[in-house]
């Protein structure tokens, strides 16, 4: 007697256990500061004049989808400056419960508030990261805020932009926050000054001096993805052609909603990956090649960067 054997559907595809994913969340374009080397200022349209477009409501509605379709997931949120969004608090606090959170801020919070937030979200599930801009703010109020968060226990680093106008005055920011015990690094400026094209017209004296400013972070093993960023940045390997996470573990949510698997291919407008609104978005189920020629932080997804970048 022929033994009929019950074949079960094919099952979709499962996410891989270990497979966490990274949303790289552009929460709102707008920003209360002006400075002189911000992407978003430099064309026509300021993005830091762009209201935004969806309520913490709606937001928070996508972020319960994306953890019961997904699981948790890592959280980068930025901005325009992202706490300037209403209810941005209650709305971490919430978020953070789902999904580890990290975010960034020019800190020109009144303390009060800071203190305020810092009581209502765990360490444990937020990080704080800050830039420093000195032409907008002073380096001392801004250093005893950094201080606060440091002090209420949260992973922490300052970032600061290279501009050939600021760096100069490196050292001294450099030794103010390591006598803070802070984390301090300093991204290249990528763009146009005095005519000369950045990062490529930094000479060997300016090299080394951004090479050399990440200080105060907590053992070597943490200090290194952000050596390797800075090491990326400055000598702008291609991509191109190589397999990428990006679309797979990493997407990039703009703030109107629409979805690409990172920052080059949204500044392209390239293969949206959807709308984080519609029920129906499906993230890619592998990595697959880069089409772009240059790429800056996001080139740690690359398949052939994990060891290096530890994100394997
Ligand atoms: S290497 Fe960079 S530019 Fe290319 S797909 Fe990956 S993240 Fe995007």
């Amino acid at each position: 007697m022929t033994q009929h054997v019950q074949v079960e559907p094919t099952a979709p595809p499962r996410w891989p256990a270990l497979r966490r994913v990274e949303y790289f969340w552009m929460i709102m374009g707008k920003c209360n500061y002006r400075c002189p080397y911000c992407v978003y200022g430099l064309s026509d349209f300021d993005r830091r004049k762009v209201d935004r477009y969806f309520t913490a409501e709606q937001w928070l509605s996508r972020w319960e989808r994306m953890h019961e379709k997904y699981g948790e997931g890592n959280i980068i949120l930025t901005g325009g400056e992202p706490t300037l969004y209403p209810e941005f608090s209650e709305m971490i606090e919430t978020i953070s419960k789902l999904h580890w959170l990290a975010f960034d801020t020019n800190l020109s919070w009144e303390p009060a508030r800071l203190k305020e937030f810092l009581s209502r979200v765990s360490p444990r599930r937020v990080r704080i990261e800050t830039s420093f801009h000195p032409t907008e703010t002073a380096p001392e109020p801004f250093i005893e805020k950094a201080r606060m968060i440091k002090d209420a226990g949260f992973g922490y680093i300052n970032r600061l932009v290279g501009h050939p106008n600021i760096l100069a005055d490196v050292p001294k920011y450099r030794g103010m926050f390591a006598g803070a015990g802070l984390t301090f690094v300093v991204n290249p400026f990528q763009g146009q000054f005095d005519g000369r094209e950045y990062p490529q017209a930094y000479g060997g004296a300016e090299r080394a001096l951004i090479e050399g400013a990440t200080v105060g972070v907590e053992g070597e093993n943490a200090n290194a993805p952000h050596k390797e960023f800075v090491q990326q940045i400055l000598n702008r390997e291609s991509p191109k052609g190589r397999l990428c996470r990006s679309g797979y573990q990493h997407v990039r949510i703009e703030d109107d909603g629409m979805v690409y698997r990172c920052g080059e291919y949204s500044t392209q407008r390239w293969e949206p990956i959807g709308h984080f609104f519609d029920d129906g978005l499906e993230l890619w189920h592998e990595p697959k090649l880069c089409r772009s020629e240059r790429c800056e932080w996001e080139y740690r997804w690359l398949v052939d960067q994990a060891e290096r970048f530890h994100n394997g």
